[in-house]
């Protein structure tokens, strides 16, 4: 492949598909796994902070109480607690901080205990059923065995090497369950956080407790980093796979849909350079395709017609032309050649005239057909009787008729028929019809005109017992200088057929040929209903 074809590819629509499918399959696919990854991640992300919080929560309340359910029964949440004894546990110690509650049954007694902050001290109240309140001062450094316990049993239950707990007093002991996480206890606040240490994520929940200790724990993210990665790695090949398969439909979907604009743009070019029979096939591939096919094959048939028609008509012309034109030039030599008299002279200038007569008729004959056809000449609509046009023709031809000792008869119904046309092309149309008429109709022979109403339109009927027309040449007659081998002998151009179709379309008339060879021929012309 050469430099320029390589470059030719490029500009080419498929390659443009191709690219713009795999472009959108790319974006569509990358979009799709960014939102699908972030739904994961934050949906594990959930149930990894679900599990650190609730926890946190435990440990806190293992430190707070020693996690003594014997003595005081279920935690419960503070505004389970019956709001009296909230009332009169803030009445014994003014600007206490109520943290955690629970909830014990004794026969069909209910207590609740209370714990509570203030100034950095841990407070225990209990309303006795006799309405004698209890409480005392705890130090939570004696609960700290029950929380490395905790931590020990946690750490069991989880069955997991991937999460710690620490637990640290601001000036006091520090522990942790294993050593899961090197760093840290640099945690400020209460709260989540993701910290990442060597390279290696930490989910971390940390709380810090009235005393100012804080319990931490945390959750290596390396699980879900890993599931994370490889699904990451499922997606690149899954988008290796759609991108392939993105560019091929691509390519694919513009290969079959540019491959009928291909034809016709080949079919274009051989006709361009020459070959006027060039047409496409048709492939149905789709109705834009079948369309475009369709006319472009119906535009270079005309095209191939009017250019045949042309050479044909310039070539009839040329060949019309030249006989007179011989004729002029060999009378001019024999009269430049022989003994000149001055009648000599006078005949041959009188036969050149003539000549140049006929050859000016055919010219005049040609523009004027080409010019009604092209709609050059606007016609000169007049509203004049047609009967009696169709009336003043019988009585123009009567004489000829009679000549050729042809009966003519004419015809034209009661009511009078009116039509809004070009008077003078009408008139010459059916001259034309019955000068063909009489010309071919042997002596003996019948010519019928005849105008009637068929069903509200006008017909001009020119009827004959002549030489008639085989079924083969009755297509051609409307051609231009085409004359049936029959009639060649007879004075004539084939022009009068041109003509009087010409005339009829200008009108948007139609017209109809009945004809039998060697019984007769008859042309009808019928006008549209509201000529
Ligand atoms: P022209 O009459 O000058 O030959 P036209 O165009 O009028 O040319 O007619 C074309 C040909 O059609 C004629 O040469 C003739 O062969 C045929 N034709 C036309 N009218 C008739 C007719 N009434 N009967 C038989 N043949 C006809």
């Amino acid at each position: 492949m050469s430099w320029s074809s390589g470059f030719a590819f490029f500009s080419k629509l498929r390659f443009k598909a191709a690219l713009w499918y795999l472009v959108l399959f790319a974006a569509s696919s990358v979009l799709l796994f960014f939102l699908v990854s972030r739904y994961v991640a934050n949906d594990m992300l959930r149930g990894a902070d679900w599990l650190l919080e609730s926890t946190v929560r435990d440990l806190a309340a293992t430190y707070l109480t020693g996690k003594n359910t014997a003595r005081y029964g279920q935690q419960i949440p503070l505004a389970e607690v019956p709001r009296m004894e909230l009332a009169a546990f803030r009445a014994r110690f003014p600007g206490i901080r109520p943290l955690i509650a629970y909830r014990s049954e004794v026969g069909d007694q209910t207590f609740h205990t209370l714990f509570g902050s203030r100034w950095r001290e841990l407070y225990e109240f209990r309303l006795e059923s006799d309405g004698r309140a209890y409480s005392r001062l705890l130090n939570p450094e004696q609960n700290l065995p029950f929380l490395r316990k905790e931590f020990e049993d946690k750490l069991q239950s989880f069955g997991s090497d991937n999460i710690y707990f620490r637990f640290r007093r601001p000036d006091g002991p520090a522990f942790e369950s294993n050593g899961l996480r090197k760093g840290g206890g640099d945690t400020a606040g209460s709260g989540l956080s993701t910290v990442t240490e060597d390279g290696r994520r930490f989910r971390v929940m940390t709380l810090s407790l009235f005393d100012g200790s804080v319990i931490e724990a945390g959750r290596s993210l390396r699980d879900m980093d890993e599931r994370l990665a490889a699904y990451t790695r499922l997606f690149l090949v899954f988008l290796a796979a759609v991108l392939t398969l993105g560019a091929g439909a691509g390519y694919l979907v513009a290969w079959r849909l540019t491959s009928g604009i291909e034809r016709v743009s080949d079919a274009a070019r051989r006709i361009a350079d020459g070959d006027l029979s060039q047409r496409v096939g048709a492939k149905h591939e789709s109705d834009e395709i079948d369309r475009l096919v369709d006319a472009f094959n119906a535009m270079s048939e005309n095209n191939e017609a009017l250019v045949t028609e042309l050479r044909t008509v310039t070539d009839d012309i040329a060949h019309d032309l030249r006989t007179p034109l011989t004729r002029i030039r060999g009378m001019a030599e024999v009269t430049a050649a022989g003994e000149t008299s001055p009648d000599g002279f006078r005949e041959m200038c009188g036969a050149v005239a003539e000549e140049c007569d006929s050859m000016m008729q055919l010219i005049n004959e040609m523009l004027e057909i080409t010019r009604t056809e092209s709609a050059i000449d606007r016609l000169e609509r007049s509203e004049f009787s047609l009967s009696g046009l169709v009336q003043q023709a019988g009585a123009l031809f009567c004489e000829i008729a009679e000549d050729r000792n042809v009966a003519l008869a004419v015809s034209v119904p009661e009511q009078e028929i009116a039509i809004r046309a070009d008077k003078l092309k009408i008139q010459r149309m059916t001259a034309n019809l019955l000068d063909n008429a009489l010309k071919f109709t042997p002596p003996g022979g019948r010519v019928e005109l005849t105008l009637a109403l068929r069903n509200g339109a006008p017909v001009l009927e020119v009827r004959d017992t002549g030489c008639g027309i085989s079924p083969a040449e009755k297509e051609k007659i409307f051609k231009r200088f085409y004359r049936c081998d029959a009639s060649r002998t007879l004075p004539g151009n084939g022009l009068g057929l041109a003509m009087v179709q010409a005339i009829a379309h200008a009108h948007r008339a139609r017209i109809e040929v009945e004809s039998e060879p060697g019984k007769g021929s008859c042309f009808s012309v019928i006008f549209p209903q509201n000529t």
